[in-house]
Protein backbone atom coordinates (compact mmCIF):
# COMPACT_ATOMS: atom_id res chain seq x y z
CA UNK A 1 0.00 0.00 0.00
CA UNK A 2 1.73 3.39 -0.79
CA UNK A 3 1.37 5.94 1.53
CA UNK A 4 -1.05 8.28 -0.97
CA UNK A 5 -3.67 5.77 -0.25
CA UNK A 6 -3.09 5.15 2.99
CA UNK A 7 -5.74 7.48 4.35
CA UNK A 8 -8.35 5.83 1.73
CA UNK A 9 -7.51 2.10 3.06
CA UNK A 10 -8.15 3.65 6.38
CA UNK A 11 -11.29 4.58 5.90
CA UNK A 12 -12.26 1.65 4.43
CA UNK A 13 -10.68 -0.37 6.95
CA UNK A 14 -13.45 1.29 9.43
CA UNK A 15 -16.41 0.66 7.14
CA UNK A 16 -15.54 -3.07 7.03
CA UNK A 17 -16.10 -2.84 10.87
CA UNK A 18 -19.57 -2.38 10.24
CA UNK A 19 -22.06 -5.31 10.67
CA UNK A 20 -23.45 -6.51 7.30
CA UNK A 21 -20.67 -4.54 5.75
CA UNK A 22 -17.90 -6.44 3.38
CA UNK A 23 -14.61 -5.14 1.94
CA UNK A 24 -16.72 -4.57 -1.64
CA UNK A 25 -19.72 -2.74 0.19
CA UNK A 26 -16.47 -0.90 2.14
CA UNK A 27 -14.23 0.31 -0.50
CA UNK A 28 -18.05 1.14 -2.31
CA UNK A 29 -18.89 3.32 -0.01
CA UNK A 30 -15.32 5.16 0.57
CA UNK A 31 -15.28 5.69 -2.87
CA UNK A 32 -18.25 7.49 -3.03
CA UNK A 33 -18.32 9.42 0.17
CA UNK A 34 -14.79 11.35 -1.31
CA UNK A 35 -16.93 12.37 -4.41
CA UNK A 36 -18.96 14.32 -2.34
CA UNK A 37 -18.96 18.11 -1.21
CA UNK A 38 -16.92 18.92 1.80
CA UNK A 39 -19.86 20.31 3.67
CA UNK A 40 -21.68 17.21 3.20
CA UNK A 41 -19.11 15.08 5.00
CA UNK A 42 -18.94 17.79 7.49
CA UNK A 43 -22.42 17.31 7.92
CA UNK A 44 -22.54 13.74 7.68
CA UNK A 45 -19.34 13.30 10.71
CA UNK A 46 -21.16 15.62 12.40
CA UNK A 47 -24.25 13.72 12.66
CA UNK A 48 -22.37 10.83 13.85
CA UNK A 49 -20.70 12.76 16.51
CA UNK A 50 -23.36 14.37 17.83
CA UNK A 51 -26.20 10.83 17.92
CA UNK A 52 -23.24 9.48 20.01
CA UNK A 53 -23.16 12.27 22.26
CA UNK A 54 -26.72 12.78 22.88
CA UNK A 55 -28.03 9.19 22.53
CA UNK A 56 -28.18 6.86 25.43
CA UNK A 57 -30.19 4.29 27.20
CA UNK A 58 -33.87 4.43 28.77
CA UNK A 59 -33.31 3.93 32.35
CA UNK A 60 -36.94 1.43 32.11
CA UNK A 61 -36.45 -0.34 29.01
CA UNK A 62 -33.03 0.15 28.25
CA UNK A 63 -33.96 1.30 24.44
CA UNK A 64 -32.35 4.33 22.90
CA UNK A 65 -33.15 7.26 24.36
CA UNK A 66 -31.80 11.51 24.54
CA UNK A 67 -33.57 11.62 28.13
CA UNK A 68 -33.30 9.27 31.14
CA UNK A 69 -36.56 7.72 29.68
CA UNK A 70 -37.28 6.87 26.20
CA UNK A 71 -40.11 8.48 23.80
CA UNK A 72 -42.25 5.37 24.31
CA UNK A 73 -42.29 4.93 28.16
CA UNK A 74 -42.89 8.56 28.36
CA UNK A 75 -45.59 8.50 26.25
CA UNK A 76 -49.00 8.16 28.80
CA UNK A 77 -51.19 7.19 25.50
CA UNK A 78 -49.30 3.52 25.82
CA UNK A 79 -50.38 0.95 27.87
CA UNK A 80 -47.48 1.16 30.48
CA UNK A 81 -48.79 -2.11 31.94
CA UNK A 82 -47.85 -3.97 29.00
CA UNK A 83 -44.69 -4.97 28.55
CA UNK A 84 -43.08 -6.73 25.30
CA UNK A 85 -39.65 -7.88 25.96
CA UNK A 86 -37.21 -7.85 23.05
CA UNK A 87 -33.15 -8.48 22.30
CA UNK A 88 -32.67 -5.53 20.20
CA UNK A 89 -33.48 -1.81 19.91
CA UNK A 90 -33.76 -2.63 16.56
CA UNK A 91 -36.31 -5.56 17.04
CA UNK A 92 -38.09 -2.89 18.53
CA UNK A 93 -38.23 -0.56 15.93
CA UNK A 94 -39.44 -3.43 13.57
CA UNK A 95 -42.29 -4.05 16.26
CA UNK A 96 -43.13 -0.34 15.43
CA UNK A 97 -43.42 -0.29 11.70
CA UNK A 98 -45.83 -3.12 12.70
CA UNK A 99 -48.17 0.10 14.36
CA UNK A 100 -49.63 -3.18 15.69
CA UNK A 101 -48.59 -2.78 19.67
CA UNK A 102 -49.38 -0.22 22.24
CA UNK A 103 -47.48 -1.06 24.92
CA UNK A 104 -44.35 -0.83 26.18
CA UNK A 105 -41.12 -2.31 25.68
CA UNK A 106 -38.18 -3.95 27.70
CA UNK A 107 -34.84 -4.45 25.49
CA UNK A 108 -32.65 -7.37 26.72
CA UNK A 109 -29.32 -6.34 25.06
CA UNK A 110 -29.46 -10.18 23.29
CA UNK A 111 -30.53 -13.22 24.07
CA UNK A 112 -28.80 -16.07 26.63
CA UNK A 113 -26.12 -17.84 24.54
CA UNK A 114 -23.40 -19.07 26.90
CA UNK A 115 -20.89 -20.23 24.44
CA UNK A 116 -20.97 -16.34 23.14
CA UNK A 117 -20.20 -15.41 27.10
CA UNK A 118 -23.72 -13.76 27.09
CA UNK A 119 -25.55 -15.30 30.78
CA UNK A 120 -28.25 -13.44 32.17
CA UNK A 121 -26.26 -11.08 34.32
CA UNK A 122 -24.79 -9.58 31.16
CA UNK A 123 -28.52 -8.95 29.80
CA UNK A 124 -31.16 -6.78 31.87
CA UNK A 125 -32.99 -10.07 33.30
CA UNK A 126 -32.46 -8.60 36.39
CA UNK A 127 -33.62 -4.75 35.61
CA UNK A 128 -36.68 -6.49 33.73
CA UNK A 129 -37.90 -8.73 37.04
CA UNK A 130 -37.50 -5.59 39.38
CA UNK A 131 -39.64 -3.83 36.89
CA UNK A 132 -42.52 -6.11 37.00
CA UNK A 133 -42.46 -7.36 40.91
CA UNK A 134 -42.74 -3.34 41.23
CA UNK A 135 -45.43 -2.56 39.21
CA UNK A 136 -49.08 -3.70 38.51
CA UNK A 137 -48.30 -5.67 34.81
CA UNK A 138 -50.75 -7.23 33.26
CA UNK A 139 -49.38 -8.84 30.51
CA UNK A 140 -45.70 -9.77 29.13
CA UNK A 141 -44.80 -10.88 25.95
CA UNK A 142 -41.70 -12.38 24.62
CA UNK A 143 -40.54 -11.60 21.15
CA UNK A 144 -37.61 -12.95 20.53
CA UNK A 145 -35.68 -14.27 17.61
CA UNK A 146 -37.06 -18.50 16.53
CA UNK A 147 -33.77 -19.61 17.51
CA UNK A 148 -32.26 -22.02 19.92
CA UNK A 149 -31.08 -19.25 22.21
CA UNK A 150 -33.89 -17.49 21.59
CA UNK A 151 -36.27 -19.90 22.72
CA UNK A 152 -33.98 -20.79 25.37
CA UNK A 153 -34.00 -17.18 26.46
CA UNK A 154 -37.83 -16.93 26.25
CA UNK A 155 -38.13 -20.75 28.41
CA UNK A 156 -36.03 -18.78 30.80
CA UNK A 157 -37.94 -15.55 31.14
CA UNK A 158 -41.16 -17.10 31.63
CA UNK A 159 -39.97 -19.20 34.65
CA UNK A 160 -39.04 -15.73 36.13
CA UNK A 161 -42.23 -13.60 35.00
CA UNK A 162 -45.05 -16.06 35.83
CA UNK A 163 -44.85 -15.53 39.69
CA UNK A 164 -45.76 -11.80 38.60
CA UNK A 165 -47.57 -12.17 35.66
CA UNK A 166 -49.16 -14.08 32.61
CA UNK A 167 -46.70 -14.30 30.17
CA UNK A 168 -47.21 -14.75 26.20
CA UNK A 169 -44.89 -15.74 22.86
CA UNK A 170 -45.22 -14.19 19.99
CA UNK A 171 -46.52 -16.79 17.14
CA UNK A 172 -44.58 -16.72 13.84
CA UNK A 173 -44.78 -17.37 10.76
CA UNK A 174 -41.11 -17.45 10.47
CA UNK A 175 -38.66 -20.25 10.25
CA UNK A 176 -36.52 -20.79 12.80
CA UNK A 177 -33.59 -18.44 13.17
CA UNK A 178 -34.89 -15.21 10.77
CA UNK A 179 -34.63 -12.80 12.27
CA UNK A 180 -37.31 -10.23 13.83
CA UNK A 181 -35.54 -6.98 12.21
CA UNK A 182 -36.39 -8.09 8.43
CA UNK A 183 -39.73 -9.49 8.89
CA UNK A 184 -42.46 -7.54 7.29
CA UNK A 185 -45.02 -5.21 8.94
CA UNK A 186 -47.63 -7.48 8.35
CA UNK A 187 -46.22 -10.93 9.37
CA UNK A 188 -45.27 -9.06 12.69
CA UNK A 189 -48.60 -7.38 13.08
CA UNK A 190 -49.70 -11.06 12.81
CA UNK A 191 -47.34 -12.33 15.10
CA UNK A 192 -48.21 -10.16 17.74
CA UNK A 193 -52.33 -10.88 17.47
CA UNK A 194 -51.36 -14.57 17.60
CA UNK A 195 -49.30 -14.47 20.77
CA UNK A 196 -50.02 -17.71 22.74
CA UNK A 197 -49.93 -17.93 26.57
CA UNK A 198 -47.02 -19.73 28.07
CA UNK A 199 -46.90 -21.91 30.89
ZN1 LIG B 1 -37.98 3.34 27.64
Amino acid sequence: MSPLTQPLARLIQQFERLPGIGPRTAQRLSLYLLRQPQEQLEAFAEALLTARRCVGQCEQCFHLATAPLCDICRDQRRRQNQICVVAESKDLLALERSGEFHGVYHVLGGVISPMDGVTPDVLTVQALIQRISRNPIEEVILALTPSVEGDTTSLYLAGLIQPFCPVTRIAYGLPMGSELEFADAVTLARALEGRQRMG
